[in-house]
């Protein structure tokens, strides 16, 4: 099936604009204040924002020699919006298995998937992406495509090879583990091969046969191997984690981060205060993957048996966030457009909708550690930019209307009618 997954470089806009322009607008999000800063005009050259100013009549446009975008009344600028967890390397668990297919599929087949992906991101707005996993060490090889092709993709975070214990989830396509010493090899492999943070499998998951999916398959000083080599080398570590007893022993181990945490117990679901309490305090953020759980076709049934309705399911995420564990986006569900689903989950969970922009854009920046170039529109950092139709603030929903995508200064999506060039200039 995937070798006929025939998308290539072409599936990126052949040229997209230079990377110096001004951007006007009635309305761009500051998620550092929380609110719509009105009536402003964003200059941006060599790709990264120099100037956010109040934009007046007397605004001397003529001064960028770049793009001139005039956003509509009815719409909103926002920061590029982050997905904190997917696989650019798999396809959508909806539409086959994933695993089967990642064994069939040639490198060729999963390096062209991979380009495919990244630009469905970037035309949803997603202007970074962190890929919780990817094998073969084509990340590497994907790259190199991108920056050799001279493509605007979307900044992709890599964790190289995911890491688990013998036979743990997802083994075939990462790195596994037997031991302490062994598992800090495996942390300094992936900082060797240029991984951006780690990746470990704590628990069993549904695409590996959902065996394990109730236990915990590293011991309690691998873990904590794995946390202190990651640390030593500067980098952070998250875990997948959909059982109770995985979450509890990765937050005791350190671990930044915690993908899905499910609170699955040996039958039934098991939300353990004490754990949550540890984790908020620790500050150890969880990137909550609702999305993945409750879409359409293949997988929703078997997830429905695990965690309940979906009203279950956000009942316990409600339960998080009042715990004070912070939360951002990642949707896990290989679609790569559903950081809008992700977002309007986490609002039925109780967020307010500017906290849920937030979890989609500057917490995630912060999580991921790279505040210093992305999650707002400021002075200084890259210009990673979305406009979308509608006020996000009011309806989160809003995101999904994607109009304009300006990536690293660059013009790579514009829908004309709403975002257009004006005659003005
Ligand atoms: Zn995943």
């Amino acid at each position: 099936m995937t070798d006929r997954v025939s998308a290539s470089a072409s599936t990126y806009p052949p040229r997209a604009s230079g990377d110096s322009g001004i951007l006007r607008c009635s309305s761009l999000f500051d998620p550092r204040q929380g609110k719509l800063l009105a009536d402003v005009s964003v200059e941006i050259e060599g790709g990264r924002v120099v100037g956010v100013t109040a934009d007046t009549a007397a605004t001397d446009c003529t001064k960028s020699s770049g793009w001139q975008i005039s956003v509509g009344s009815d719409c909103t600028v926002i920061p590029g919006l982050i997905e904190c967890h997917n696989h650019l390397q798999l396809c959508p668990s909806r539409v086959a298995d994933p695993r089967e297919d990642w064994l069939r599929s040639s490198d060729r087949a999963l390096l062209e998937r991979m380009l495919c992906n990244s630009a469905k991101a970037l035309h949803a707005g997603i202007t970074t992406i962190r890929d919780c996993g990817a094998g073969r060490h084509l990340d590497t090889l994907f790259l190199r495509r991108i920056r050799e092709a001279g493509l605007i993709a979307p900044r992709v975070l890599f964790a190289g090879l995911p890491i688990m214990a013998r036979e743990g989830h997802l083994a075939w396509m990462g790195r596994e583990v037997s031991g302490p010493a062994d598992a800090a090899a495996a942390v300094r492999e992936q900082h060797e091969g240029g991984a951006d943070f780690i990746k470990v499998t704590a628990s069993g998951g549904m695409i590996s046969g959902a065996a394990g999916i109730r236990s915990l398959f590293l011991s309690k000083e691998e873990l904590r191997s794995l946390a202190d080599q990651a640390h030593e080398l500067g980098m952070r570590i998250t875990a997948h984690a959909h059982s109770t007893e995985a979450i509890e022993a990765v937050a005791i181990a350190g671990f930044d981060m915690i993908e899905h945490c499910c609170w699955l117990g040996r039958d039934g679901l098991r939300y353990k205060k004490d754990v949550a309490r540890l984790i908020a305090d620790s500050g150890i953020v969880v990137v909550p993957t609702n999305a993945a759980f409750y879409p359409h076709g293949r997988t929703k049934l078997q997830w429905q048996a695990l965690l309940g309705s979906q009203v279950e399911r956000i009942g316990i995420v409600a339960e998080m966030l009042a715990t004070g564990i912070g939360m951002v986006t990642g949707a896990d569900d290989q679609e790569f457009n559903t950081v809008a689903h992700e977002a309007a989950l986490l609002v039925e969970a109780g967020l307010d909708p500017v906290d849920a922009l937030r979890a989609a854009t500057l917490w995630a920046a912060k999580a991921l550690g790279v505040e210093q170039d992305c999650g707002s529109v400021e002075p200084g950092k890259v210009a990673d930019i979305v406009v979308v139709r509608g006020n996000p603030l009011v309806a989160v929903e809003a995101l999904r209307e994607v109009v304009a995508v300006v990536a690293q200064g660059h013009v790579v999506r514009q829908i004309e009618e709403t975002a257009n060039r004006t005659e003005k200039w």
